[in-house]
């Protein structure tokens, strides 16, 4: 087995990722979704394990929850509101009051109103991770390549493997995961095209006291994700104007308002990092996973905010279909579907 990248492999998305691993904050398109996400957080913790003890390289699984911070009344009652609809979906929440909140997390503003805390989220340093998932390919034997002008080859019914700038290689299946460029990677027939579009984010990291933080703390979209190594990362902007990944002063203002008004006094401590990333977008906010027109040629992308949480399900999922599995299990996420973005029918109410 063979990875073809033309650049660094895990330093696209999946290096730019906040590593939250967040089904219940995140907002799901619809119960099939959600269960995947749900499946994928489960088996988190034996995935890095497994890592762990294949490459010596800790991901670092942490579940220490998610903090909606309400800074009035009227949030923390819109936030009581919903309490019922992550308990629907699975998250195990409590409304805090203010003394419940900053008992929680001693650095937030000292005159918030209180929270909506969901204990059964986590977060995973993506970075770390991105370095296991290459030594653990490596330890199997998976040949890593980098190559310029990579295209597909098929002829009129199936594929017939990839062409580079040096040379054609045969393979009976191809999968497709080129994140936010996987829609146009070359040689695909029309039929087999997923439309995979980048919506950027950026974000910043700011050094704290380990340990001061220890949840995954929201305040509306934006959030703070506390690292073991004592970054506090903050994301995330949301902007789609193509392929553009710039840092801007609009991006870093709006992330440190945010940040600002839920923890005022991150205000005396260094920005140390700043980044931006192209989250692959999908057109009805699930990925697309599997077979597709094109007999051997499978793809997996499209997991737009979700890609770091669905990473453990993605990779078994597409095991079996490629190991001759059933596909049924991926309809939902069938690269042909058709369908234009729903209205969230399994959102948690949030906004
Ligand atoms: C700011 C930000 C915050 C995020 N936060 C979270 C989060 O908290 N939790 C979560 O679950 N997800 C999060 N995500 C989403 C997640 O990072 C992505 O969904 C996921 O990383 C996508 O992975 P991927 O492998 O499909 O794409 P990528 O990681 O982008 O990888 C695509 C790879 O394809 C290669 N490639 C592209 N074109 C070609 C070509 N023509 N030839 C050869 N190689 C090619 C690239 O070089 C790259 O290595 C976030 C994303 C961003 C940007």
């Amino acid at each position: 087995m063979t990875v073809y990248d033309r650049a660094e492999p895990a330093r696209a998305a999946s290096w730019a990722g906040a590593g939250m691993l967040a089904p219940f904050s995140e907002q799901m398109p619809d119960a099939a979704m959600l269960a995947l996400c749900r499946e994928s957080l489960a088996i988190y913790p034996e995935f890095v394990a497994e890592l762990r003890e294949r490459t010596g390289v800790d991901a670092r699984f942490r579940r220490d929850g998610t903090l909606h911070v309400a800074l009035d009344g009227a949030r923390l009652a819109e936030l009581a509101a919903h309490a019922e609809t992550f308990r629907a979906n699975g998250g195990e929440v409590a409304v805090l009051d203010r003394g419940e909140a900053l008992a929680r997390e001693p650095m937030l503003a000292k005159d918030l109103a209180g929270g909506l805390f969901v204990a059964n989220e986590a977060q995973v340093d993506n970075r770390r991770l991105g370095r296991a998932l290459l030594a653990g390919c490596e330890s199997l034997g998976v040949r890593i390549e980098r190559v310029d002008g990579l295209a597909v080859e098929c002829d009129s019914r199936r594929v017939r493997g990839l062409r580079t700038a040096y040379g054609f290689a045969s393979a009976p299946v191809v999968v497709n995961a080129a994140g936010a460029w996987a829609g146009s990677l070359p040689g695909i027939p029309d039929a087999a095209r997923v439309r995979v579009r980048p919506v950027a984010g950026q974000m910043l990291a700011i050094a704290i006291p380990r340990t001061a933080m220890r949840a995954l703390v929201w305040l509306g979209h934006r959030y703070l994700v506390p690292r073991d190594d004592g970054r506090l990362l903050v994301g995330a902007t949301v902007e789609e104007h193509g392929f553009d990944a710039r840092v801007t002063a609009a991006g870093m203002h709006d992330l440190l308002d945010a940040a600002l008004a839920v923890a005022p006094s991150l205000a005396t401590f260094a920005v140390v990092e700043t980044w931006a990333g192209l989250r692959p977008g999908s057109h009805d906010g699930r990925p697309y996973l599997g077979a597709t027109a094109l007999d051997g040629y499978l793809v997996a992308c499209g997991h737009y905010r979700n890609g770091i949480l669905l990473a453990p399900a993605t990779a078994r999922a597409i095991a079996e279909l490629v190991a001759g599995g059933p596909a049924d299990r991926l309809a939902p996420f069938a690269p042909a579907r058709g369908g234009t973005e729903p209205e969230p029918t399994v959102a948690n109410g949030l906004s």
